[in-house]
């Protein structure tokens, strides 16, 4: 496994503890890679076997066992380990590309909102980001013509329904709602890159590549075998965007819409980036590692309510009950889960469950969620509440409390 500190003055002073505990796992683990006291890419011993799947994965793997000072590390190769044991899933297959991707690829990244970064597997295994682009765009969206107009044209309620539903359009626009439901499907994320400002397709495009660059703090690349295959056989979201041309939805060009939007779910990244960018979103805005401020505040918690009401498509429900985090899915392998203020994971698995989400990528998820104290809604008594507890001698909990009115 990997851990290293962010390259910015500013971030990396806000990691004097980490940078302690990151030291001492790097020591522990008996790896070298330790710089003028900053931890930078630490080599590990790997197996034959992960070495075959993936030569880049022969310096992450992580074989001994994590020091109990570091609890995220602890955590991401405890969870590593579990997730390997989860052989369900299938790569998706409706673009035909995604079908050849080397279903046993499996990468976890898990990057802090101060910037330190823990890396296992095929980490740094490039892959098409799929539907985890649409939170980002979104993003942009929000800052350009804020949440009101995205509500009011796109909605942001979850549809229930499979993530290309056309059944759910015609069902919002039906019941006077925004036909798309929300900016997560794909008819909400076409809307989205159709409502995007800029002069023509090449801005439009210059805006969305560069904001994701700008998240992922690196450039990243189009991957074009992807996109020629997509582009190929998308025929169902061109019956999605045609559908919200006629509800005028769509106000632009429709072609173009689609194509961008095709695009933006071609672009290459891996768990690692998923996590830098995840971690901006936990970070209000500002990317950890390279100190860039990318969106506000506001945004980035807009765009979290937005993922933790519809990330993982019709069994979001199922994912906020059991993990409690923001995510979001994409079926090219990926999912980008966010814990705000505190970090996010990125993860990489191709093989899906039927509604389209990594079936290694959640299990990965839930466990290092689990082990670093629960998701967002982790809840527990108070002092205060002890107190008042204790107060009532004998009597059970639930009626002291009813008995003070409470
Ligand atoms: N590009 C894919 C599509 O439009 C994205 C779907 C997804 O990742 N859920 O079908």
């Amino acid at each position: 496994m990997i851990a290293s500190a962010p390259s910015n003055p500013r971030a990396r002073a806000a990691l004097a503890l980490p940078l302690a505990a990151l030291l001492f796992a790097c020591t522990t683990a008996g790896a070298g890679g330790v710089t003028a006291g900053v931890p930078v890419a630490t080599a590990m011993p790997s197996s034959a076997a992960v070495a075959a799947a993936d030569p880049s994965a022969a310096v992450l793997e992580v074989r001994s066992g994590p020091p109990a000072s570091d609890p995220y590390r602890a955590a991401v190769a405890q969870a590593f380990k579990q997730g390997k044991d989860v052989k369900d899933g299938k790569n998706a297959d409706y673009i035909p590309a995604l079908a050849k991707v080397d279903a046993h690829l499996y990468g976890i990244a898990l990057v802090t909102a101060s910037g330190a970064i823990y890396e296992i597997g095929n980490s740094r295994s490039e892959f098409s980001i799929q539907s985890v682009s649409k939170p980002f765009t979104l993003a942009r969206l929000i800052e350009a013509v804020g949440l009101d107009s995205v509500r009011k044209r796109i909605g942001a309620n979850a549809t229930g329904q499979k993530f290309n539903s056309i059944l759910a359009v015609e069902l919002n626009q039906s019941q006077k709602r925004p036909p798309p439901g929300n900016p997560l499907v794909n008819a909400g994320a076409i809307a989205t890159v159709d409502m995007i400002p800029a002069k023509n397709a090449t801005e439009k495009w210059d805006v969305i590549s560069g904001l994701y660059n700008a998240f992922a703090g690196r450039q990243l690349s189009l991957n074009q075998e992807v996109y020629r295959s997509e582009s190929e056989t998308n025929a169902h979201n061109r019956a999605i965007v045609a559908l919200l041309q006629d509800y005028e939805v769509v106000k632009g060009d429709p072609a173009e819409a689609l194509d961008l939007y095709t695009r933006q779910c071609s672009v290459n990244v891996s768990a690692r980036d998923l996590a830098i960018m995840g971690a901006t979103l936990a970070n209000g805005g500002r990317n950890p590692v390279t100190g860039q401020t990318v969106v506000s505040p506001a945004t980035a918690s807009q765009v979290l309510a937005v993922m933790a009401t519809a990330g993982l498509y019709e069994t979001t429900g199922d994912w906020l009950v059991t993990t409690g985090v923001p995510a979001k899915s994409g079926v090219g392998g990926g999912i980008v889960a966010v814990l705000p203020g505190r970090y996010a994971i990125g993860t990489f698995a191709p093989p899906l469950d039927d509604a389209g989400n990594s079936v290694r990528g959640q299990k990965a998820i839930e466990a290092i969620v689990q082990a670093l104290g629960g998701g967002v809604f982790s809840s527990r008594a108070s002092a205060r509440g002890t107190t008042a507890q204790v107060s009532t001698p004998g009597a059970p909990v639930a009626a002291a409390a009813a008995q003070k009115g409470n």
